[in-house]
Parts: structure tokens; sequence; C-alpha cells
């Protein structure tokens, strides 16, 4: 047997629905993006949101709606994806790492008060393989340090926290549709936000810093109002082409009603996880898994001997990951690193197993007893 770490759970009604796209040949930006803008913000009970063509853009432009001056500080996990810290980077920031939740792999809120200081402008929580960080506390402490608060929600789009949807508790969320996230349109992400307002630039940000967008001049020429200035638009900022567009969203659109129904699925098979892999002295659960509202992304262990674990499992033909190497440890984030004693330390005991909807009950069965048997 051969079992992949993700994979993306796409069909029939995704290539229809593309075809659609295909039929009225409008691929680029246009009114499926716009629709899937819509959908979403009401999935996630957000006034506005702008669709981009990944997570990462999305980050880098979240940030960049506030325009912090040059040199100011953005608190962010030790242990994430790069894109996190790098959205600091893009905007001249500084990222300042904070280390996480031993129990958790989330941002420490006690570890965030001692990194904070007067520079510091942000923080960009990750709740980390889908698990959430405690909103309520976070928020209220930030509030009362006038920080603004960036969800990144890469693994975990669709879940909630005491009710709440995560993305919706902070400033704005960014969420990810890259192929392995929790649902896809091969690459894309999302910008959610109460203020509209503040997202209103971004729409601009997203397509070269251009006022108006292709589509826009197309309907109005549709609509019987060709006006021969209709081609004049301006550009009164730095813009990047960071756009989504029609083809990514037909997916979205499909994919969005299925999400509920695959973060369900991802719960059966970690509940049969946790329930198989129980009292095992060599291999725990790193993560409480709450199963319930959830949007898990990832199963992660915690493993004494991980290569040999990796290799055990490698023999038996299933897919591991390591979810992450700390940032600061990179060769690009080592002159901003500080101490983080839990990450440095836990990260070396990380295996992420595979999970996704689409996994049969055999292949579960074939995970379970694999890990079992590793002495
Ligand atoms: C995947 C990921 C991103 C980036 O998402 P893309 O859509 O691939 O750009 C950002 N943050 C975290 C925590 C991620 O896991």
């Amino acid at each position: 047997m051969k079992i992949r770490l993700f994979k993306p759970s796409v069909g029939e009604e995704e290539l229809a629905s593309i075809k659609d796209s295909f039929d009225s040949a409008w691929l680029g930006l246009g009114p499926k993006v716009a629709e899937f803008e819509r959908q979403w913000s009401r999935y996630v009970g957000s006034q506005e949101s702008v669709g981009v063509n990944s997570c990462t853009a999305a980050l880098h432009l979240a940030l960049s709606a506030y325009r912090f001056p040059e040199g100011k500080k953005v608190l962010v996990p030790a242990l994430t994806f790069a894109a996190t810290a790098m959205a600091a980077l893009y905007n001249r920031l500084i990222p300042v790492f904070v280390d996480i939740d031993e129990h958790t792999l989330g941002l420490d809120l006690a570890d965030l008060e001692r990194k904070y200081d007067k520079d510091c402008v942000a923080v960009m929580p990750v709740h980390f393989g889908g698990h959430p960080v405690p909103m309520d506390n976070l928020v209220s402490w930030a509030k009362a340090r006038g920080l603004k608060v960036i969800e990144d929600c890469a693994h975990s789009a669709g879940g909630k926290y005491k009710g709440k949807t995560l993305g919706t508790w902070g400033d704005i969320g960014c969420y990810s549709f890259e192929e392995k996230k929790c649902m896809t349109t091969g690459d894309g992400g999302m910008i959610s936000s109460d203020d509209a307002e503040l997202l209103k630039p971004l729409r601009h940000s997203r397509w070269i810093g251009i006022n108006k967008d292709t589509w826009e001049r197309y309907e109005e020429y549709q609509l019987g109002q060709p006006d021969v200035n209709s081609w004049y638009y301006e550009i009164s900022d730095i813009g990047y082409k960071y756009n989504m567009n029609d083809l990514m969203a037909s997916i979205g659109l499909v994919q969005l009603g299925k999400l509920d129904r695959m973060n369900r699925r991802r719960e059966e098979i970690i509940g049969q996880y946790t329930a198989g892999i129980q009292g095992l002295t060599k291999v725990t659960s790193a993560i409480p898994y709450d199963l319930h509202d959830s949007s898990y992304w990832a199963f992660v262990v915690r493993v004494q001997e991980r290569e040999r674990f990796i290799a055990a499992m490698q023999a038996r033909g299933i897919a591991t990951g390591v979810h992450y190497m700390p940032l600061p440890m990179q060769p690009l984030f080592m002159k901003y690193a500080s101490e983080n004693p839990v990450a440095t330390r836990i990260w070396r005991e990380l295996v992420t197993l595979p999970l996704f909807p689409d996994l049969t009950p055999e292949e579960v069965e074939y995970v379970i007893s694999a890990v079992q048997a590793y002495q």
C-alpha cells in the first residue's frame, strides 16, 4: 500500500464548474471571483473578502493595509510556515519570534508578553494544525497594547473557536486554498475582515495597483454604457499581481460547498487515529484534538527517535512530513533569532501522518497498525 500525506478531494463537480468558466471564456479575474468572495464572506461571517492567488499574498497584503512605519515589529510564532514571517519582511517590518505552547503547538501567550515591546505593531497567530489559539485572550491582550491581530488561518478553514469562525476573531483573517490545505483552488487565498474600508485598497493592491479591473470595464461595455473613456484607470499606489482568477474561483465555489463535510471527515479519521494510538508510549498525539466544529488540517504526533519512525513508516509505504523546523533556524531568519526553548526542543519529535478526506477506512486502519507496530 502507498499512502500520500495530503491529497485534495476533487472530482466531477469541480470539473463541471471549470467547464462553466471555459464556456463563458472568462478565465481571469471576473464574476466567479466576486461570487466566491461573497459566498466566502457569508460562510465565515465577515463583511468583506478579497480573493488572491495564495495565503502568502493574503498575509503580505493584510499587513500592508496598516502602512506600518518601516522597522516596526510583528510578533509571529517560531513554529510556522515561512509565509507568516515572510509577510513581515515584505512589509519592511521585523519578525519577532514567539515560543509555542508545548500542549497545543500554538502561540504561547506568556512568551508573547515577554517578547512584546513598544515597537510591536501586530501579532499574527497561527492555528497550528487547525487547533485554535485562545483568541478571546489573545485579542484582549493585543487590544490593550494597541496591536493589530492578523490571523493566519492557512491550517484552519472553516473551524470555530467558542462558536465563532477562526479568522473573524482578529482584525483580518487570511486563508489558504493551496492544494494540501483544508480546501483547495489549486493555489489560492482569501483575505477577510469586518472592516470593509480597510480591505478596499487591497482590491487595487492585488491588481498591480489599478483602481478598476478589466471585468469592471467589460461590464460597463456590456451594459451598453461604452464610454470612450472606459479604458481609463489610475494607479496611485504600488501593487502586485496577486489576484485570484475565475478558474480558481470555480473550483473554490464547489470546494466551499464541501468544506464542512471534508472537515467532519477529517475529524472522524483523527478520532480513529487518536483512539488507535492511545496507550502507546513511543508515539503520542502532539495536539489536544477537540473534534467539534474543528478544521484540523494535519494529524501531528510526537515520537522519540524520529528518523527511525519515519523510516519505519516509509518501509510500509506511508508518507510522513515534518511541520516545521522552527523559522529562526532558517538562514534567512537567524538574525531575528530569540529564545524559543519549547519550539527548539520539541520540533525534533514532530511527525505529520497522512490526513485527507478521501483516506479509506482500510488505509486509516493500515496507518494505525503501522504506528502500533513501532517499538
Ligand atoms: C501553507 C501556509 C501558508 C501559505 O499558504 P499558501 O497559500 O501556500 O501561500 C501560510 N501560513 C501557514 C501557516 C501555512 O501552512
